[in-house]
């Protein structure tokens, strides 16, 4: 009784971060508010999970630290987030989301025999750091190591949340890795340690979401995702051995 006890405590502490390096992968929304939906009636946050289990997956491979949250999709409060990040031990937050546009450019098509909302006006992904996070040139570096990783794999940002309308208009900081800037978003305002938001790509895009939800285009953005997190973690050891 008393060994299970104790058994228990151990499993339930956060795991140890190796090397100070651990990331966290934020699954986006929650099962009442599942975000965007795609062109095909699938929630984002479906997608959303498909997509971290396929980035813990390469993490894991490259031997790279990592902890889920909002593994149960049930985490309703945004600031919950980046706290569970902190209690985990957390050096790096990066939450995944898929994008979608404004509602004006949307149009109506049937897919399998209900109508749902699309646009094909715009492709690709979009990455955010806040300027309010603590640690804003490190979110940023994340990220600049992230769009390398995306663009030489062939992929290209979507530059339409910069657009002077209302509900956009973010500053772009990087027009080639498609980095903007978003210094109101909570998850990454409200993390202790850097944070970058992937926006993996558009699934209200009728075309883009065949590829979005691909092996292949996970694949290259785990590949872009552990590459991003270990450069992040060779910063952090080079940071500690000075120190
Ligand atoms: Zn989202």
């Amino acid at each position: 009784m008393l060994r299970s006890t104790i058994l228990a405590t151990i499993l339930l502490l956060p795991l140890p971060a190796r090397a100070g390096c651990l990331i966290a992968l934020d699954i986006g929304h929650y099962a009442e508010a599942p975000g965007e939906i795609s062109a095909r009636g699938v929630p984002e946050l479906v997608y959303n999970i498909a997509l971290t289990e396929r980035v813990k997956a390469a993490l894991d491979r490259a031997e790279i630290a990592a902890v889920v949250i909002n593994a149960h999709g049930d985490i309703a409060e945004l600031a919950q987030r980046p706290r569970r990040a902190q209690a985990a031990g957390a050096s790096l937050l990066v939450s995944l989301h898929h994008d979608s546009v404004q509602d004006g450019y949307k149009s109506t098509w049937e897919w399998k025999g209900a109508y749902r909302a699309y646009s094909d006006v715009f492709s690709g992904f979009g990455l955010f750091v806040s300027g309010r996070n603590p640690a804003v040139a490190e979110s940023l570096k994340v990220a600049e190591d992230l769009g390398d990783g995306l663009t030489a794999a062939g992929l290209s940002p979507s530059l339409h949340h910069a657009e002077a309308i209302p509900g956009e208009n973010r500053p772009l900081l990087d027009v080639g890795r498609g980095i903007y800037r978003f210094d109101d978003l909570a998850v990454l305002r409200q993390a202790a340690m850097p944070a970058v938001l992937v926006e993996a790509g558009i699934i209200v895009n009728r075309a883009d979401e065949e590829v979005i939800t691909s092996e292949p285009y996970r694949a290259v953005f785990a590949a872009a995702i552990a590459q991003a997190a270990a450069g992040h973690c060779r910063r952090l050891e080079s940071k500690a051995a000075i120190q």
